[in-house]
C-alpha cells in the first residue's frame, strides 16, 4: 500500500497534485532548492539542490514512490532515487524529455510526425540548417528551453546572425517554422499495467511563448484518435507510468508533434473543473497501482493562466468558490512577479453558448486573447 509520495519539485504542479492526493489519503514529501517552493505546505519540504546526494536518498527512503513535476530534474538524480523506492514515470522519459535532439529523433522513428529539424553546433551548421529547411525557422536551445524561452524566430538571412549572437553558445536545433491553424495537445494516463486512457484533445492557444488559454473538448473524434495514437507510441516505447502531455500542431487537418512533457501539463489544469476525473488524480492513480479514473468531460471548459498576479477581485473569489457560476479560480499562493504563472481560472457551463459567452466576458476582464472565439467541438478543418 502506497502512503507516501516523494517529489522532486514543489512548484504549482506539485501542489496540485497534492491537492489531489490529500483526499485519497496519500502524504506528500518535497525535494526543492527554492524556500518558498508553493506546495512546500502541503508536506515536509526537503530544501535542497537537485543534485544533493544524502537529500536525495533521504526522499527516496521518506518515499513508497517518487515522481517529478519539473522535466529539468537531472535524470541521474532520479535514477539515484531507483535505488531506494520505485520512480514513475520512468527516468528514461526524463532523458528523451530534456534534450530536443533526442526527443524529435525519438519521435521521428516512432513514425510520429514532427517539423524538418537539423542539429547546429556551429555557424556553418546554421547556414546548412537554413538552407536544408528554408526560412521561417526556429532556432531553440536544445536544453533547458520553456514557455519559448531560449528560441529565435529567423523569418531573414539577417536574423541569422542576431538569431547566433544570441544563442551561440548553446547546442541547439533548428526547426521549419510551422504555419499552424490551431495547437492542441492530448494528455493521456498509463497505468503500471500498461492501460492507457486519454483527457479530450485540448486547444491551446500562446502568448510570447507561455500557455494563455486551454479549451476542451474543441476538435473532433478523428483528430481525436490521431492524436491518442501519436501518445500512446511513446507511452508504449518508453513503457511509461504516469502522465505525459504531448504538444501538437494542427497543419491543414494534420497533426505534427512539437513536445512532449513527461508529467502533468499546464494544458491539462482545466481537469480539475471539467473532466470526471483530473490529471493529478490520474496520476496519482498511475504511480501508486491504483485503477485510473474516467477523463471524460463533466463539462465543456476553458482554463485562463494568470500571471504576474491574481486580480483583485480573483482574490475575493478564490476564497468563497462559485461553482455554480462556473468560475473556477486556483491561487497558487506564489509571491507576485512579472510574467510568473501564480494561478489560473477554470470557466464551465452546462451549454455551449453559456459557455462561450462566459469566457469571452473573462477574456475581456482579464485583456487576453481576444481572437479566440471560444467555438467548441469544431472539426479539424474548421479551425
Ligand atoms: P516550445 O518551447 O517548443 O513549446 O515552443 C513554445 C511555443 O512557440 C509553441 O507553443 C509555439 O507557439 C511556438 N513554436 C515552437 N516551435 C515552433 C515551430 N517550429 N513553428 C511555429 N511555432 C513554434
Amino acid at each position: 500500500m502506497i502512503k507516501t509520495v516523494g517529489i522532486l519539485g514543489a512548484g504549482q504542479l506539485a501542489r496540485m497534485l497534492a491537492q489531489a492526493g490529500q483526499p485519497m489519503g496519500l502524504e506528500f514529501v518535497f525535494l526543492d532548492p527554492a524556500p518558498d517552493a508553493c506546495a512546500a505546505g502541503f508536506g515536509e519540504h526537503i530544501c535542497a539542490g537537485w543534485d544533493d546526494e544524502a537529500a536525495l536518498k533521504k526522499l527516496g527512503r521518506a518515499s513508497d514512490v517518487v515522481t517529478f513535476d519539473f522535466e529539468n530534474v537531472p535524470e541521474s538524480s532520479a535514477s539515484l532515487i531507483e535505488s531506494l523506492c520505485p520512480v514513475y514515470p520512468p527516468p528514461r522519459a526524463l532523458y528523451k524529455s530534456q534534450d530536443r535532439l533526442r526527443e524529435k529523433t525519438m519521435m521521428q522513428e516512432l513514425g510520429i510526425p514532427v517539423a524538418a529539424f537539423h542539429p547546429v553546433s556551429s555557424r556553418p551548421d546554421l547556414i546548412a540548417a537554413v538552407e536544408k529547411i528554408d526560412l521561417p525557422c526556429v532556432l531553440k536551445t536544445r536544453r533547458f528551453g520553456y514557455d519559448g524561452k531560449g528560441q529565435a524566430v529567423l523569418r531573414f538571412q539577417e536574423d541569422m546572425e542576431r538569431a547566433w549572437q544570441r544563442l551561440g553558445d548553446y547546442e541547439l536545433i533548428c526547426e521549419n517554422y510551422v504555419s499552424f491553424q490551431a495547437e492542441c495537445s492530448i494528455i493521456a494516463a498509463r497505468g503500471r499495467d500498461g492501460l492507457t486512457v486519454y483527457w479530450p484533445l485540448t486547444r491551446n492557444l500562446h502568448r510570447d511563448g507561455i500557455l494563455a488559454i486551454s479549451m476542451a473538448p474543441a476538435f473532433d473524434q478523428a483528430l481525436q484518435g490521431r492524436a491518442e495514437t501519436l501518445i500512446k507510441r511513446l507511452l508504449d516505447h518508453l513503457e511509461y507510468t504516469g502522465v505525459m502531455a504531448l504538444e501538437l500542431f494542427l497543419v491543414d487537418g494534420e497533426l505534427l508533434a512539437n513536445e512532449f512533457a513527461p508529467r502533468v501539463h499546464n494544458s491539462g489544469h482545466w481537469t480539475i473543473d471539467g473532466a470526471r476525473t483530473s490529471q493529478f488524480e490520474n496520476h496519482l492513480r498511475a504511480i501508486c497501482g491504483l485503477p485510473l479514473g474516467d477523463t471524460g468531460n463533466t463539462s465543456a471548459a476553458v482554463m485562463f493562466n494568470l500571471l504576474g498576479e491574481m486580480p483583485d477581485y480573483a482574490r475575493q473569489q478564490a476564497t468563497e468558490v462559485h461553482p455554480a457560476e462556473g468560475l473556477h479560480w486556483h491561487d497558487y499562493q506564489k509571491t507576485p512577479r512579472a510574467g510568473r504563472k501564480i494561478g489560473h481560472v477554470t470557466v464551465t457551463a452546462d451549454s455551449e453558448s453559456g459557455l462561450k459567452a462566459r469566457a469571452a466576458q473573462l477574456a475581456a476582464e482579464l485583456g487576453v486573447a481576444a481572437e479566440m472565439n471560444f467555438e467548441m467541438m469544431k472539426s479539424s478543418e474548421e479551425v
